[in-house]
């Protein structure tokens, strides 16, 4: 008999712990539960991740036991389980959260205070005597039995604080005790009413009657249609539930999302002799049903969608199933609307721009194998399905698959430990991969399947770069007349500039003052649409002042510009011309962004102009020419792979260029013309591209040739978390001597490139080595020496694994 339990508590602990099951819980509890246990005095949800029958040793007496069970059946199978706790171990994260990061929110309980009256409170709110507020309060106390704190201090907001009740629980006025607070998502339901096919005689009243047929017309109606219809049906309802001419039930339903497709509709062509050399390689890693890592490296426009599409059709074929990653999926419409054109219902959404109601039911849906794809942004990877046979990530060398924040996932990396576990294949593509997939590709870890050419062999766009240091304002002349010419021959134009906001920043030209945020110390941008000064980085914004508030000078000036002065100089330059904009201020209501690639499809736009955004594998044919007004913002960002970066940008937004009948036109504007990234994006060569950017990382032992492992050390005082930082730096010291030699190299600890940001101090440390284990091991040390000395200190270790997956 098991008797014990493993929990993993969601909380940031490393341990994992063990409890006693209850005798009434022992028929019920699995592996892969919620469970609800005491924990430092406090109630917290956990995950049952082993059952044993007897205790490790050394525990024994001190188990305590599980006081609920959350689940009726495993949230998560051991397949999934598996892949946790490499997760956790891989990237040096609590089990728990881990396990939390691939649920969906709002499956997590939180343990909170709850208040009651104790018996001497009850007497004297009796008595009398006690002063207003402290009446006030106790008495609603009372009046509930059971209260939150929180509810508590919400409901007397400004009239009493959290240490005022606590001075009560000393003057023993109440309990405070640890509760659970239930706001979990549940299943939504609605009430079916069916019609039974059994005629009876007995008479029915007018309404009845009226009902019924209603009803038998239908078969089946739910509650809420069938109210909006008749007036207060329910009573006739029983009645006509009582003849057993209805019956009436409750049905689980599904927060309703469209899987209308918004876009033209998107027939299915047959492949090409490209697409069929690539999908046959596909089909026969498919049918051995073993791991099977492919990079699709096909250049932008070369149908890389359909392939994805068939593939996807030949596992579904076995009864597995399919998830498809992209890079953010309110982003791409247009193959989200591809995918639902060929599997309609079939298909789950996973993404943040979900509610999170809409989010858990999509979640269930895939969980009772409902459909057998899952498409989302990188948490899809988490898609509780019981039977991948693939995973496709398309844009793999996407940023947003690597999560910046927390659990620190790369998506790639773990789809491809995903597919390894369950002998699935894997799709990994893109026009400009990324130097590690490339090199997992060289390096035969990944076979490399190539689809040099667009459609029907259609010329990739002709790319003129134009050199900004011999002047010319912000649009050149070239540029100009090539939109000019666009705008004349009835053609559309994209105007990719990656900054928003009007001015970069504001400078007095009498006295140098900038504005900086006081949160992050990197300047703020002028949005003129509000006069506002914004950070970037966090929501700091003020009005932006008249005059400058340190001299008091009038001449305050922007300096650089965004997307919003960009579009303005563009409508005051081509008036009679349809202009829009695409960026996050013009976004930020949900389906705006459809709504503007809808405006752009059906041809209400001449040009767009906007930041990254556009850039997303987008195809419309009526798009001819691109221009690129800047491209120097990502080259100068403080990261190794800026470069590569600006190459994938410029090689992106230039292949949404020429996709129709008409040949495509590109004009790159740059300070730096001379570039390899510049340079290479020009002459579509990624391979060049990859030789010398090869050289560079090479050179300076980045990934792909090196590992790297970042410690950031995160804290609310500059002078901790500089002391903290120095603390790392010597035991990284010592770990390094004793064990490590010279396997492993270790810069730092200084400050991080923005060293401060949303108002924390960031410094950080570096370890790069050639062998993953050895760091890997190295990573570990330094967290655990550092676990007890953080604890102590309240700043936080962040602990980055630059995402280099080793098969
Ligand atoms: P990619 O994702 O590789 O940039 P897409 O998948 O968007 O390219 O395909 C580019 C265009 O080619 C699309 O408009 C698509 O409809 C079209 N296309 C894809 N495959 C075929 C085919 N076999 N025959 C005709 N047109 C195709
Ligand atoms: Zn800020």
């Amino acid at each position: 008999m098991k008797e014990i339990v493993e929990v993993a508590v969601g909380l940031p602990v490393f341990k994992t712990f063990h409890y006693l099951i209850p005798e009434k819980m022992r028929d019920f509890l699995q592996i892969g539960m919620r469970v609800i246990v005491p924990f430092k005095g406090r109630k917290v949800t956990g995950f049952s991740i082993d059952l044993l029958e007897l205790p490790p040793k050394g525990v024994e007496e001190k188990l305590r036991e599980v006081e609920d069970l959350l689940d009726e059946a495993p949230l998560i199978d051991s397949q999934m389980l598996r892949l946790y706790r490499w997760i956790s171990d891989y990237y040096l994260y609590p089990l728990g959260e881990v396990i939390k990061t691939g649920l969906p929110p709002g499956l997590q309980l939180k343990s909170e205070l709850i208040l009651s009256l104790t018996q001497n409170g009850i007497n004297s709110l009796a008595q009398g005597g006690l002063e207003p507020i402290q009446e006030k309060v106790l008495k609603e106390i009372g009046r509930c039995g059971k209260i939150s704190l929180k509810k508590i201090l919400k409901l007397f907001i400004g009239e009493v604080s959290r240490s005022q009740l606590i001075s009560w629980k000393r003057k023993r006025f109440l309990n405070i005790d640890a509760g659970i607070e239930g706001k979990e998502v549940k299943p939504k339901f609605e009430k079916v009413i069916q019609y039974q096919d059994i005629e009876s005689s007995q008479p029915l009243s007018k309404k009845q009657a009226e009902i019924l047929n209603w009803i038998k017309e239908k078969r089946e109606v739910s509650y809420s249609e069938l109210n909006k219809r008749f007036k207060s049906p329910s009573k006739s309802l029983q009645v006509l539930q009582a003849k057993g001419i209805i019956s009436i039930f409750r049905r689980e339903v599904c927060r309703d999302l469209s899987v209308r497709s918004e876009l033209k509709p998107y027939p299915k062509p047959e492949p090409t002799s490209n697409q069929e050399a690539v999908l046959s390689e596909i089909i026969k890693g498919i049918h051995s049903k073993r791991f099977s890592p492919f990079l699709i490296f096909g250049v932008t426009g070369s149908g890389k969608t359909e392939i994805y599409l068939r593939a996807i059709e030949e596992v579904l074929a076995q009864g597995r199933e399919a998830i498809v990653l992209v890079p953010e999926i309110s982003l791409t419409p247009q193959l989200l609307s591809r995918f639902k054109d060929r599997f309609g219902e079939n298909l789950a959404l996973l993404h943040s721009g979900l509610g999170r109601g809409e989010r858990y039911d999509q979640w269930r849906r895939i969980w009772r194998g409902e459909v057998k794809i899952a498409m989302g942004a990188r948490s899809a990877i988490f898609a509780p399905f019981k039977n991948v046979g693939i995973i496709i990530i398309d844009e793999e060398h996407d940023p947003s698959y690597k999560q910046e924040e927390k659990l620190k996932y790369h998506a790639r990396d773990v789809a491809v430990v995903r597919a390894k576990q369950a002998e699935a294949t894997i799709l990994l593509g893109s026009a400009t991969p990324s130097l590690e997939s490339f090199y997992n590709a060289e390096k035969g870890k990944f076979r490399l399947l190539h689809l040099p050419e667009r459609i029907e062999g259609k010329p990739l766009p002709k790319v003129e770069i134009v050199d900004m240091r011999e002047g010319g304002g912000l649009i050149s002349e070239k540029l100009k007349i090539s939109l000019q010419k666009n705008i004349e021959d009835k053609k559309q134009s994209l105007l990719f500039l990656n900054r928003r906001g009007f001015a970069n920043f504001i400078l007095c030209p009498d006295c140098g003052h900038t504005f900086k945020c006081p949160n992050c110390n990197v300047t703020l941008t002028y949005h003129l649409r509000d006069r506002s000064l914004q950070c970037h980085y966090c929501d700091y914004r003020i009005q932006a002042p008249g005059d400058c508030p340190k001299c008091q000078g009038h001449r305050l000036q922007g300096m650089g510009i965004g997307t919003e002065r960009l579009e303005q100089e563009i409508r005051l330059l081509f008036p009679e011309s349809q202009v829009e904009r695409m960026d996050r201020d013009t976004t930020s209501r949900r389906r705006s962004h459809l709504q503007i690639l809808k405006r752009l499809e059906s041809g209400s736009i001449d040009i767009l102009v906007g930041t990254q955004m556009i850039v997303k594998g987008h195809d419309f044919p009526n798009i001819t020419f691109v221009g690129v007004v800047s491209a120097d913002t990502s080259l100068h960002f403080p990261d190794f792979r800026s470069s590569e970066r600006t190459f994938q940008l410029l090689t992106q937004v230039a292949g949404r260029a020429g996709r129709g009948e008409a040949l495509g036109e590109v004009v790159i504007q740059t300070f730096n013309p001379d570039h390899y990234s510049i340079l290479r994006a020009k002459d579509h060569d990624y391979s060049g591209f990859y030789q010398e950017e090869s050289q560079f990382r090479k050179a300076l032992e980045y990934p792909p040739f090196s590992r790297l492992v970042n410690f950031r050390l995160v804290g609310n005082s500059e002078k901790r978390t500089k002391v903290m930082a120095e603390e790392m730096g010597r035991i990284g010291q010592t770990i390094l001597k004793k064990r490590y030699g010279k396997g492993i190299e270790v810069l730092g600890p200084s400050t991080a490139p923005f060293a401060k940001m949303r108002g924390k101090f960031r410094w950080q440390m570096l370890a790069k080595g050639e062998s993953p284990q050895l760091l890997h091991q190295f990573a570990r040390e330094i967290a655990s020496g550092m676990e007890v000395q953080i604890k102590k200190k309240g700043v936080n270790l962040d602990i980055d694994v630059d995402p280099v997956y080793i098969l």
